[in-house]
């Protein structure tokens, strides 16, 4: 078996793979592989499968899976796996180092201190406890934040059609329901038909004034220039965001320039202890995909 490891992986999966066949980086043997293992960078498209003659099988190390054109996959007889679980925790405390970041102004003290500023009369805080996190999905990730938030002593709202109860969180049935009375308002769902471009201006009017948005989940469920403008009238106090339209993001991309953001270049899921757990997943699917 040929496999080719298209994006960056942790240096130990080459290792992991040997007992398969030969493993490459050489992206010009496409045509002649049999297995794809890809992360964000890769785009599974028509063209890219049709050039893969051998292609039996693509592994994304990772959750969503919006990088490759899985109707096209089926057609081919190609399968596609994904590393579900294996991110949540690394996606979730992202969320929930943005969601302690902003309320204690971590990034303006140290920028001030560092610039050589006393402002602490400009840095007063607030904190999580006591307050309302509303999250747009509770799966995987969902949950692993819904457990922190917990602790915290947030009350926590979520709202996600496939579940009707949660040990975490109180399930709503709208997303209305779950902005309404949110100070924080987390999301994990998946990129698709129902969630592209779902925080929109509309939405927006109807979260409380002062929200703090925080999405480590895909660019293109928020639409940036109505964030862009919710940031400059201050209806939303701060957007968090690890995850763009594009990586890297297009440089006439208005969150850049929007006042009060916290910025991240998708790495969410680029933990070592994730990259590694990727790895072993991996490895479960090649050993069950040749006992098949
Ligand atoms: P998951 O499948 O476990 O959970 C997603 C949840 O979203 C599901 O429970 C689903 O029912 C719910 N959902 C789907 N459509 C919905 C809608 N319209 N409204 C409300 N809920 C809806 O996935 P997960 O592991 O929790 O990952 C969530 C997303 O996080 C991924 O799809 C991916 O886009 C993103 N992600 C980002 C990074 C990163 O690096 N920032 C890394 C991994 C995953």
């Amino acid at each position: 078996m040929k496999i080719l490891i298209s994006d960056a992986f942790d240096p130990s999966l080459p290792g992991k793979l040997e007992r398969f066949g030969e493993v490459t980086t050489d992206k010009s043997l496409l045509p002649e592989v049999d297995v794809v293992l890809i992360r964000s960078k890769t785009k599974c498209t028509k063209d890219y499968m049709d050039s893969a003659k051998n292609l039996k099988l693509i592994i994304r190390g990772g959750v969503g899976l919006d990088n490759v054109d899985r109707v096209y996959a089926k057609e081919k007889g190609i399968a596609v796996y994904n590393t579900a679980s294996a991110s949540a925790i690394a996606v979730a405390e992202l969320a929930f180092a943005m969601m302690i970041a902003v309320p204690s102004h971590i990034v303006k003290a140290h920028n001030s201190m560092a610039d050589g500023k006393w402002i602490k009369k400009q840095l007063k805080r607030t904190e999580l406890f006591g307050k309302t996190l509303g999250l747009l999905g509770v799966g995987h990730i969902g949950s692993e934040v819904a457990k922190r938030a917990v602790a915290f002593g947030m009350k926590v709202v979520a709202y996600d059609p496939l579940f009707k109860e949660h040990a975490h969180a109180v399930i709503v049935h709208s997303v209305e329901e779950m902005v309404k009375d949110a100070d924080y308002i987390s999301l994990h769902v998946p990129l698709v038909e129902s969630t592209k471009e779902l925080i929109n201006k509309e939405l927006i009017e109807k979260m409380k004034d002062g929200v703090v948005v925080i999405n480590t989940a895909r660019g293109k469920i928020v639409v940036e220039e109505d964030m862009a403008e919710a940031l400059k009238n201050g209806k939303v106090k701060t957007y968090a965001t690890d995850v763009w339209y594009s990586d890297p993001p297009d440089s006439s991309s208005p969150i850049l320039s929007a006042p009060n953001t916290l910025l991240a270049p998708h790495i969410g899921a680029s933990s070592k202890e994730n990259l590694l757990r990727i790895g072993d997943v991996i490895v479960d699917i090649l050993d069950n995909f040749v006992k098949e």
